[in-house]
């Protein structure tokens, strides 16, 4: 039976647990949300009649900060997966050291049924329920499935309306015109590219001598593939929900992402058209992709893509998580005996989250930086905690994963501490 997604994310952390000790306190908080708000959002649909959506926001931990997380729209949203997405971003900001706790929200809609005006309509509403269970010292929204800047703009608005002020810092991942900082469109895969090419140089992996497959190109895949494709690296395959192509002496990204502007498949990439001869290629499926004999492994699509059922089948030597919750927890005791290393979606897909808090920080002080700056910061950001994580795994012999949870406990830990816990009481009155 599979497990829901809460008590697989629980799974890591009882892992981590056993390395690092913490008060009881703050065991006793991480354990639950604190506080989570579900909200029935009347919507006036185009033919006049009334629909009611069901949306939530869940602010899990604020100990370090305001709560931050993306808001999702999708027809399989419900509390659970609320909770556990929440949970993540409270580890995920931990370990990137952002003066943030975690949150999560959504909507349980498809939002391709909807028009745009009453996509509008149904965000508006999200925020008319929710408005007095957030705000920029309380708790920062942000994009996340099939939610965007126009999304995030609307919100941005609808909030200020009702505090009758202009707030651009409830919302992060607007467009630039509104607040929104440069360089959020592509920070989650820059931030992934500094990740992995600061721990691939540990292997002593030279790029002209590392074979990369990507599933997934969407936002996050195409970019990254990119961007390793320009370092030198040998992207022999990518792939989206339609299929993948491979090709043993590197694929050509930027002619298959200009391919997809004007076709819905990368398979159809090689079959007609100018870019049809630059290599050879192979059609391949998803789970061929996933199974390909490459040194590096990136699922970029969707969670649940490594199971128990496959993880036998990986050949590669490492794999960086950019989608959030690929692989199962049963799946990296598997992946873990035969010595492939996973480095974290909590840190390898954090580059979004990190341009978000500068996104905030711009917005409070009404300065806006450069994109270079952005970049530079970024880049500072993510190989100083890519390091720290690597440093507690050599040290302490354990999984890169579990060190992300050591290292971001660590700090979740301290925090609770400042404010006062049992320990901290009883060895006041000794
Ligand atoms: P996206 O919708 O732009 O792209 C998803 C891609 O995955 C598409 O190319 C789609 O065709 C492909 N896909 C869907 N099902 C597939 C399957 N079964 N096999 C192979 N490919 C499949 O989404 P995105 O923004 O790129 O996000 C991808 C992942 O990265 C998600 O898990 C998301 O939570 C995570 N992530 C994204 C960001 C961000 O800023 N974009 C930030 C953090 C985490």
């Amino acid at each position: 039976m599979s497990m829901s997604l809460l008590a697989d994310a629980n799974v890591r952390l009882e892992e981590a647990l056993k390395y690092v000790s913490i008060s009881e306190d703050a065991f006793s908080r991480l354990k639950y949300p604190k506080a989570s708000i579900s909200v029935s959002i009347p919507v006036r649909m185009d033919d006049g009649s009334l629909k009611i959506f069901q949306g939530y926001r869940v602010r899990y931990d604020d100990t370090r900060g305001p709560g931050k997380g993306g808001v999702r729209y999708h027809p399989s949203v419900c509390l659970d997966e609320v909770q556990s997405l929440a949970f993540w971003m409270t580890f995920k900001c931990a370990l990137l050291n952002l003066p943030f706790g975690g949150a999560k929200g959504g909507i349980t809609v498809n939002p391709k049924e909807l028009s745009k005006a009453e996509l509008e309509r149904l965000s508006r509403g999200y925020i008319e329920a929710i408005a007095d269970f957030i705000g920029p010292d309380i708790d920062i929204l942000a994009p996340d499935v099939y939610t965007n800047e126009m999304i995030m703009g609307w919100m941005m608005d609808q909030y200020s309306i009702i505090r009758r002020r202009i707030s651009p810092g409830v919302v992060t991942g607007k467009p630039q015109t509104m607040g929104g900082s440069k360089g959020r469109d592509t920070a989650t895969a820059t931030g992934a590219y500094y990740v992995i090419n600061t721990i691939l140089a540990k292997y002593n992996q030279i790029p002209e001598k590392t074979s990369i497959a990507v599933q997934g190109f969407g936002n996050a895949g195409a970019e990254v593939a990119e961007l390793l494709a320009k370092a030198g690296y040998k992207v022999v395959a990518v792939s989206d929900s339609q299929g993948g192509i491979y090709s043993s002496q590197g694929l050509d990204i930027p002619s298959i992402r200009q391919y997809k502007k004007n076709h819905p498949t990368v398979t159809g990439v090689y079959c007609k058209d100018s870019v049809c001869n630059i290599v050879e290629h192979e059609v391949i499926t998803n789970e061929q992709l996933l199974t390909l004999d490459v040194d590096v492994l990136i699922p970029a699509a969707l969670e649940k893509q490594i199971t128990e059922d496959n993880a036998d089948k990986i050949k590669a030597k490492y794999i960086f998580e950019v989608a959030n919750g690929p692989i199962t927890s049963s799946a990296d005791k598997i992946l873990e005996s035969k010595g492939i290393s996973v480095f974290p979606d909590i840190l390898v897909n954090a580059g979004g989250v990190t341009v978000s808090y500068f996104e905030w920080v711009q917005n409070r002080n009404g300065l806006y930086w450069s994109l270079t700056e952005v970049q530079e910061r970024l880049k500072v950001r993510m190989i100083e905690e890519a390091e720290a994580m690597w440093d507690i795994a050599q040290k302490m012999g354990v999984s890169p994963r579990t060190a992300g949870y050591i290292h971001a406990l660590n700090r979740l830990n301290e925090a609770m501490s400042a404010k006062g816990t049992r320990d901290y009481y009883q060895a006041q009155h000794s």
